[in-house]
C-alpha cells in the first residue's frame, strides 16, 4: 500500500481527465519545509509562523525572522510559500505576551486581532517577510479576518513597511499577493465584497466549521457535531469559490479537509484551486484525485449541495468513491 502511493511523491496532482492542482504542504518549521520538498509538496500553503514564536523565549527579533523565512523562500524558488501572521491566543499562548483571561478565547484576543491591537508586532513580522520577499516567492496570509475595515488595516500595514524598507534601499517583491483566511462566516457572507480587494483566500476548514456550526473545536463532548460535511459548510466552500471566480482570485484550503481523501471528490467538484496539507496526506490525496473526472464531480458537488444533512453527503461521496 505504502510503496503503490510513494509513485505519486514526485508527480504533480491531476484528475484522469488531465485537470492539475496545486498541493502544498502546512508547515511550521524549517525542519517540516525540508520535509514537505522530499514529501512531493510543490510549495507551502501554510506556514503557521506561530510555532516559531512559541518555542523562542521572547518575541522574535526582525532579523531572526528574517533569516528563517528568506531560507525557506530560497529553498522553494519560485515555487509559492504562504506565510500566515502570527495566529496566537485561543488555544495558543506565548510565555512572553500577556495575554488577558478570557471566558471564551476562541471568540476573544486572537490573531490578527491581537496584530492590530499591537502594530509594532505585526510590522515587525511583515518587514521581515517582505525583506525575505526579494529571495523567492512569498505570499502573506491574514488569520481570523472579519471584516473589512481588519482587512484594509491589515492591508495597509504591508504599504507601509515596504515603502519604509524600500526607503531604507532595501529590495521589496512588488509583485507579492496579499491574502486572507476565510475562516470565519463573516467572511463568506461578504464574499464578493472581499473577492475585489484580497488576492487570495485560503479556506481554514478547523475554524470555519467551529465557528459556523457553534462547536468548539477541542471538546470532545461536542466532536459527533463536528463536521466538515455538514451541508452548511459545503455551501459555505461553495459560496466562496464562486464569488472569488467572478472576481479572478484562486481558492486555496489549509485546514483539515484538504487532506482528508474522501473530501477530495467534492474539492474537485467545487473547483477549489490549491489544497495545503500535512505532507503525510499529500501521497493519499493525489492517488484518489487521479482517479478523478472533473465533469464527474462537478455533477457530484452540484447534488451534493441539495443534501441536507452530512451523514447523507458522507455516504454517497463514498459510494461514488467506492466505484472508482
Ligand atoms: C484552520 O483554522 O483551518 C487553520 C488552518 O488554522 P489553524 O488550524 O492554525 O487555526
Ligand atoms: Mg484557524
Amino acid at each position: 500500500e505504502k510503496s503503490k502511493l510513494e509513485k505519486f511523491r514526485h508527480l504533480p496532482a491531476a484528475t484522469a481527465d488531465g485537470v492539475r492542482f496545486e498541493l502544498v504542504a502546512n508547515i511550521g518549521s524549517v525542519h517540516d519545509s525540508e520535509l514537505a520538498a522530499e514529501g512531493g509538496a510543490e510549495g507551502v500553503g501554510l506556514f503557521r509562523t506561530e510555532f516559531m514564536y512559541m518555542n523562542a523565549s521572547r518575541m522574535p527579533s526582525e532579523e531572526q525572522q528574517f533569516e528563517v523565512y528568506r531560507d525557506i523562500a530560497a529553498k522553494w524558488g519560485e515555487r509559492p510559500v504562504i506565510i500566515r501572521t502570527l495566529d496566537i491566543g485561543g488555544d495558543k499562548a506565548l510565555p512572553y505576551l500577556a495575554l488577558p483571561e478570557e471566558e471564551n478565547p476562541f471568540l476573544g484576543y486572537r490573531a490578527i486581532r491581537i496584530g492590530l491591537n499591537q502594530p509594532d508586532v505585526l510590522k515587525t513580522q511583515l518587514r521581515a517577510i517582505l525583506r525575505a520577499s526579494a529571495y523567492g516567492t512569498l505570499k502573506i496570509m491574514f488569520p481570523m479576518i472579519s471584516s473589512m475595515e481588519e482587512w484594509r488595516q491589515a492591508k495597509s500595514y504591508v504599504q507601509e513597511a515596504a515603502l519604509e524598507l524600500e526607503a531604507e534601499g532595501v529590495k521589496v517583491d512588488r509583485s507579492l499577493q496579499v491574502g486572507i483566511m476565510a475562516e470565519i462566516p463573516s467572511v463568506i457572507q461578504m464574499a464578493d465584497l472581499f473577492a475585489k480587494e484580497v488576492d487570495f483566500f485560503s479556506i481554514g476548514t478547523n475554524d470555519l466549521v467551529q465557528y459556523t456550526l457553534a462547536v468548539d473545536r477541542m471538546n470532545e463532548k461536542v466532536a459527533y457535531l463536528y463536521d466538515y460535511f455538514h451541508p452548511a459548510v459545503l455551501r459555505a466552500i461553495h459560496t466562496l469559490i464562486q464569488a472569488a471566480h467572478a472576481e479572478g482570485k484562486w481558492v486555496g484550503m489549509c485546514g483539515g479537509m484538504a487532506g482528508d481523501p474522501l473530501a477530495a471528490p467534492l474539492l474537485v467538484g467545487l473547483g477549489l484551486d490549491e489544497w495545503s496539507m500535512e505532507t503525510a496526506a499529500l501521497n493519499r490525496v493525489k492517488s484518489v484525485i487521479a482517479k478523478l473526472n472533473r465533469e464527474e464531480c462537478e455533477q457530484l458537488a452540484r447534488q451534493l449541495l441539495n443534501e441536507a444533512t452530512a451523514q447523507d453527503i458522507r455516504s454517497k461521496v463514498e459510494l461514488f468513491v467506492s466505484g472508482k
